[in-house]
């Protein structure tokens, strides 16, 4: 009956006879174009190649229009003629360069020691109002993109969509939602908690076993908005769990979530600490690890043939080793984890990028303080990266592993108008990026000096 009474709507909508022209709302006319000329005195347009001195970005509306060289600009005459606004930026004593792009952050919250006492007092709403805190933090410390692995009650999605319709300030978002783990992994956040608290998790909380809950999971993520899925192939460190840092799905239940999630469209993230965790998930057939801690040769080895990312948060590493060491700060179980981690996910990134492994900029934000994600870069380099490489994993790799390379990573023609500035120059000292100054992101300024 009610299916009848649709189909009814619907036909009647596809039959209604149009309104007389002369009936019709004359057109609105198109808004004016918006021309910003950005003087620049030196512009790293694609990391990797050497920076321009004196070089113009010429932007039109939210997109790089061009890049001149020289800090005269084009002549705009004749668009400004037709009614087009024209503005300036003056960045001559600034050095210039794409958005940075974090691929690991959790925007829904920040770990500290009240951690399990807000999970049992606080709600959804006062996370996502909290987060809407941390995405500016982010944003202004010149991270214009993010990839969020990992919040509930759909807290990133409504922030993604809040920001994208420019209701609050904050960095374009790809979010995955719930991560996908097994009962009692890193994922599960009912661990730690009396059994009769939170009832028993499941698929749609993204907790599942065996293949089917698997998928299962995966498409419920989707269903909600997510742009990209998060599995825990390992513990994890700051889960309340003794359940260590090896492996915790199997392989049948890694390829069910790579396959799904690949079959519509999604890009998979698979957070893994162990060896066995990290190469079953390689093997699976993931598109990043996350954190990888404890790789070795064979998983080099695999990261190639699969051509997988690592995205290495490192600074997530020495946070934890520091916070380790203050007492009661974490649950022992905790701490006796990340004691480990710190000095081991250095080792495993000098082996990654010697082996000639992918890297994506990444740093877990949210276990260690929002806007302090730029830290990343000074330990990439004390890892054993070079600066240029460290700014390229976090604009060109960052992007391909986004999957959102045509929009972000560089300043070239028809790309989004995301860039940054700061005094110095990043290429010799990369922590001049800890000091942003200019943060302009789709052609709009949301970080000026002072
Ligand atoms: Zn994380």
């Amino acid at each position: 009956m009610l299916r009848c009474a649709l189909l009814m709507v619907l036909l009647t909508c596809f039959t209604l006879p149009l309104p007389p022209a002369s009936a019709q709302p004359a057109p609105v006319p198109a808004a004016p174009d918006r021309y910003l000329l950005v003087r620049c005195g030196h512009l790293l347009a694609v990391p990797g190649v050497d920076p321009l001195a004196n070089a113009t970005l010429v932007i039109k509306n939210r997109r790089i229009d061009r890049v001149q060289p020289g800090l005269q600009g084009p002549d705009l005459a004749k668009e400004k003629a037709q009614g087009a606004a024209i503005e300036e930026l003056d960045l001559r004593d600034q050095f210039v360069l794409p958005g940075l792009i974090d691929c690991h952050v959790h925007l829904s919250m920040e770990f500290d020691s009240r951690i399990m006492a807000r999970a049992v007092t606080e709600s959804d709403a006062a996370a996502a109002i909290r987060s809407t805190l941390f995405a500016r933090r982010t944003l202004e410390a010149g991270f214009t993109t993010v990839r969020d692995v990992g919040s509930s009650g759909g807290v990133a999605f409504a922030l993604r969509d809040a920001i994208n319709a420019g209701e609050v300030p904050g960095p374009r978002i790809l979010a995955s939602g719930e991560p996908i783990s097994v009962t009692g992994g890193h994922g599960d956040q009912t661990n730690g908690f009396r059994a009769d608290l939170f009832g028993v998790p499941g698929p749609k909380e993204g907790i599942a076993d065996g293949p089917d809950e698997c998928r299962k999971a995966v498409r419920f993520q989707i269903k909600l908005g997510a742009d990209v899925i998060k599995l825990t192939s390992t513990g994890g460190v700051l889960s309340i769990s003794s359940a260590g840092l090896a492996q915790h799905f199997f392989p049948d239940e890694l390829e069910a979530i790579a396959q799904t999630a690949h079959s519509m469209g999604r890009r998979v993230a698979a957070h893994a600490h162990g060896t066995d965790g990290i190469n079953a998930a390689l093997r699976a057939g993931v598109d990043s690890i996350e954190h990888g801690t404890y790789l070795d040769d064979e998983s080099v080895r695999l990261f190639k043939e699969k051509g997988a990312y690592l995205v290495p948060t490192l600074l997530a590493g020495q946070t934890v080793s520091a916070n380790a060491e203050i007492p009661g700060y974490y649950m022992p179980m905790v701490a006796q984890k990340a004691k480990l981690v710190g000095p081991r996910i250095m080792e495993a990134f000098r082996l990654a990028r010697d082996g000639g492994v992918k890297i994506a900029f990444g740093t877990d934000s949210g276990v260690s303080p929002h806007g302090q994600n730029a830290k990343e870069f000074g330990l990439m380099v004390k890892a054993g990266m070079t600066p240029t490489e460290a700014v390229v994993a976090a604009t060109v790799t960052a992007a391909e592993l986004c999957g959102i390379n045509a929009l972000v990573g560089t300043l070239e023609a028809g790309k989004a108008a995301d860039f940054v500035s700061v005094h110095g120059n990043p290429l010799e000292d990369v922590t001049e990026l800890e000091r942003i100054q200019w943060v302009v992101r789709d052609g709009q300024v949301f970080k000026r000096p002072g």
